[in-house]
């Protein structure tokens, strides 16, 4: 097995072999752009390094003939002591990981080579500068020892000098350091720091492969969905100095803005530093743009490369770079992670020049970030007392508890607690609290940094280098630079589009995406993202082949959702109809003894009923309206068995209970369940109560009748829910036919609709050929479904064990959240073909929470539904996801 490609045989599509990183490098050294030579280990040799423990034994001799063939190209020896070769060791896996894996520099330097780069350099400084990093780097990555021995070593040297910045070190400090660092390692580990230059290297490898499963990195895989075995590649490449003098530097560039889309010149950069110091925020730096005044020559080579870049892949590409003595170098690119508006804006921008079609803009951004920009935001700021304006490093707006560390967090976060995460700067052990905050605020590192990185990774509000603010953590508070002090536990609003931070709660507003949505946007700045919205949508609309529809059952919602752009009602809830007040009036129904007190129940229950559903028809007129009959679990409308019988007892005592009060408790007695779920809900209920369901179906019908007179277009569809059995689906039909043709004939209006079924059990899916005999419509109702299949109670389980379920990887996500289309998708599947085998024009749909889930979608479109249904809110995102399923 190959299991190491030089540079120059790799390409940009072998993310898989070789790692973002390492396919990237290919890429740009094929296109000609200065990337110093190197070659990548493959993923595999990692895959098979984490299986077995130990490397593949034809590794060693391919990593051999490869440094010799670089030591060629370089015209030097790896550790040579006169003058070496230095070699960085870099992660890179397939999808990017930010901060979460190890890199190694200067590999090569030992106790000779040291004086060899010295003199080739001629910088001393410089070159005991480069050891101290290699000794710190391979301490904390390769050996495992805490750093915190080393920063308190720095701070020492540091102190002991009275020098604030590690650049006021000079050659002797360092060469100290260098004393100090390499006996930390022998006190540490109990060994010497291995001076053999190939030891090094072959160690910093493995330490790279044995990365891949840190914690913290397997808590971002977790996170990001990226699956567990896909292992690491490893970079070795030729090292350029960034920290040789004022004509060095590092940084980092987009082609475009990561926070909003726009085009300029956006990144940050460090002079007299080595790559590590500007991603981990230590130092702050400058604005990319200064550049230009730094070194202009430098400045305008790399603006002509972003412009290659940009136009080589099509998207926004982010580029780690590093300047050595006025010579820039290309480190690292890649397809760069941007925000939710960001994404919209880009896509749209890019098919404006040409560079791609409407199609591939679609792919480019997702529904969920398109729910991402449904957030609200701040309204106005003005009576709010602003604390300082950081940088806006991912958008949103967040009000939340001040908290100072991770696990205050995650402690108050489980409490119910919004907090916000506030750090001089994070680092990726703060995972846990960056997501349990609602948002993250820094007062060091750019826009590059770990915080802003991770936080826009995972759509969190996050301000960085808010360099005004003092973090104090042993004290727990923040202080402003006009002396506010804002301690643990005080409210702060943080606006991560604008930077802003204030003190208390500011208020927050709808955004403009809604407001667009909704119709009511006055043309103001956001209308660029607005138009990037609007363009994706409708180009979605006309691509998609799902229709979309809403979960309404009220005219308020259904109204907001058509706005929103829902094509119909795919299920109106009439259980809904009967809270507050109204449930007494059910219980009344489910209490009635004979059949008096009931009809008496139903004859007040019908003009409540009729009265919805005229207000549904009006909104939704001319569009499909799913109504579903009566399916609470019963206890939801009778009072709790337990309350009931205290109260009765403690009446009985005083001599004061009724007659009514012990017929109450007795029929609650008689009815009480130990599973309401699997009880006596759905079309059971409609079974044992007479007239019920009847009762329904006549004020649907005597609705529509009404509304068709006054010249409207009422298009109702009647719903039997949690059928197991087609012969319960018949009764109920033949009942429900029944009715329609008495009111038909009561009012002289044709009242022709739609009757069907939903398929929530386990046993209609299996059996949906019968079924669809009875049923004009299946719509899949995939809460049930999912708790029926899985055995999962959906109203206790998330609570009381999936997080555990999560941690223990069982699944990534919870199946009530986005479809398990292993489990359940194949019940869908099954009740798909032999339902449309019944009946070719059996109309499909699905109802359930699933139908707004974006991954869900795509299902739904390979499966062959005709619609899927969500909430007001959920609809354009299903719209999005629908058209994107499509192309
Ligand atoms: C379902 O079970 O998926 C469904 C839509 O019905 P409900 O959530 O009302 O049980
Ligand atoms: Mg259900």
């Amino acid at each position: 097995t190959k299991y190491v490609y030089a540079f120059a045989e790799g390409n940009k599509d072998q993310k898989d072999l070789l790692g973002g990183k390492g396919a990237n490098l290919a890429e740009m050294t094929n296109l000609g752009l200065p990337v110093p030579p190197g070659f990548t280990i493959t993923t595999r040799a990692c895959q098979a390094f984490l299986e077995t423990g130990a490397n593949p034994p034809e590794l060693a001799g391919q990593v051999g003939e490869h440094l010799a063939a670089l030591e060629k190209t370089m015209g030097k020896t790896l550790g040579d002591a006169a003058d070496p070769l230095l070699v960085s060791v870099r992660s890179g896996a397939k999808f990017s990981m930010p901060g979460m894996m190890e890199t190694v520099l200067n590999v090569g330097l030992n106790d000779e080579s040291v004086h060899g780069l010295a003199n080739q350099s001629g910088d001393e400084r410089f070159a005991q500068d480069s050891y101290r990093r290699l000794l710190q780097m391979f301490g904390k990555t390769v050996l495992d020892i805490d750093g915190e021995h080393f920063e308190s070593a720095i701070d020492a040297a540091k102190k002991a000098k009275g020098a604030k910045n590690d650049i006021d070190l000079d050659a002797d400090d360092l060469r100290d350091l260098v004393k100090t660092f390499k006996k930390i390692i022998v006190d540490e580990t109990g060994q010497d720091f291995p001076q053999d230059p190939r030891a090094q290297m072959d160690l910093a490898t493995q330490a790279v492969f044995e990365s891949w499963n840190a914690p913290r990195a397997i808590l971002y895989r977790r996170q990001e969905r990226i699956p567990s075995d896909l292992g690491t590649a490893v970079n070795i490449v030729a090292m350029v100095f960034g920290n040789l003098g004022p004509d060095s530097g590092t940084g980092v560039a987009f082609t475009r803005d990561p926070a909003t889309g726009r085009t300029g010149i956006y990144g940050d950069y460090l002079q007299n530093a080595q790559g590590e110091d500007v991603v981990a925020g230590v130092r702050n730096t400058v604005a990319l743009a200064e550049l230009e005044n730094i070194d202009k020559k430098s400045f305008d080579q790399l603006l002509g490369i972003m412009s290659t870049l940009e136009h080589h892949y099509l998207d926004l590409c982010d580029i780690e770079f590093t300047i050595e003595r006025g010579n820039l170098w290309m480190l690292q690119t890649r397809v760069g992670k941007r925000t939710a508006a960001a994404a919209f804006r880009i896509a749209v921008a890019l098919v404006e020049e040409g560079l791609i079609d409407q199609d591939e803009a679609l792919r480019r951004v997702t529904g969920d970030q398109l729910a991402n920009l449904m957030f609200p935001r701040f309204g106005s700021t003005a009576d709010a007392k602003k604390l300082t304006k950081g940088m806006n490093a991912s958008p949103g707006a967040a009000v939340g508890k001040v908290v100072f560390d991770s696990a205050t967090a995650v402690r108050e976060a489980a409490a119910g607690e919004k907090v916000i995460l506030v750090r001089r700067e994070t680092n990726p052990d703060d995972l846990n609290g960056m997501i349990a905050a609602v948002g993250v605020l820094t007062s060091r590192g750019g826009k590059t940094s770990h915080a802003a990185v991770v936080a826009r990774g995972m759509g969190k509000t996050c301000v960085c280098g808010a360099e005004e603010l003092e973090v104090d953590q042993k004290s727990r508070t923040i202080t402003a630079a006009d002396g506010t002090v804002v301690s643990e536990g005080d409210l702060i609003s943080i606006d991560g589009s604008t930077g802003d931070v204030f003190l208390g709660e500011v208020p927050v507003t709808d955004s403009p995406v809604v407001e667009y949505f909704e119709g009511t946007l006055e043309p103001g700045e956001n209308d660029d993202l607005v138009q990037a919205v609007d363009r994706l949508i409708k180009h979605a609309d006309s691509v998609r082949r799902l229709g979309v529809r809403t979960n309404a059952d009220n005219g308020e919602d259904s109204a907001r959702a058509r706005r929103f752009g829902a094509e119909g009602i795919g299920l109106c809830r009439t259980e809904h109809m009967f809270l507050g007040e109204r449930r007494h009036q059910v219980e009344r129904l489910i209490l009635a003894e004979g059949k008096e007190e009931r009809d008496a129940a139903l004859a007040a229950l019908l003009p409540l009923q009729r009265g919805d559903f005229i207000e549904i028809f009006e909104a939704m007129d001319g569009k499909e309206v799913t109504v579903r009959l009566l399916d609470p679990p019963l206890h939801e409308f009778l009072p709790d068995l337990t309350d009931l019988s205290v109260r009765v007892a403690v009446a009985q005592e005083r001599g004061e209970a009724t007659e009514e009060d012990h017929r109450l408790l007795d029929a609650v007695r008689r009815l009480h369940e130990q599973n309401p779920m699997l009880g006596l809900r759905g079309v059971r209920l409609g079974i044992v109560i007479p007239g019920l369901f009847a009762m329904q179906v006549r004020a649907i019908a005597e609705a529509a009748a009404q509304r068709k007179k006054a010249g409207g277009d009422p298009r109702a569809e009647i719903m039997i829910p949690l059928v197991g059995a087609v012969q319960e689906l018949e009764l109920v039909r033949d009942e429900t036919e029944r009715v329609l043709a008495e009111v038909g004939a009561a009012t002289g209006v044709e009242l022709h609709m739609l009757i069907g079924t939903m398929i929530e059990l386990p046993r209609a899916a299996l059996t949906a050929g019968q079924i669809a005999v009875a049923a004009d419509f299946f719509s899949f109702g995939t809460n049930d479904l999912t708790q029926m299949v899985w055995g999962f109670s959906r109203d206790d389980v998330e609570a009381a064990f999936f997080s555990r379920y999560l941690d223990r990887g069982i699944f990534g996500v919870s199946p009530f959240e986005s479809l398990d289309v292993e489990g359940v998708g194949r019940m869908i599947r099954i009740a798909s073909e032999e339902g449309r085998g019944t009946r070719p024009d059996l109309k499909l749909g699905v109802c359930g929470e699933h139908g707004g889930d974006p991954a869900s979608v795509h299902f739904f479109h390979q499966v062959g539904l005709d619609y899927v249904s969500c909430s007001p809110f959920r609809v354009p995102v299903a719209r999005l996801e629908a058209g994107r399923a499509a192309i």
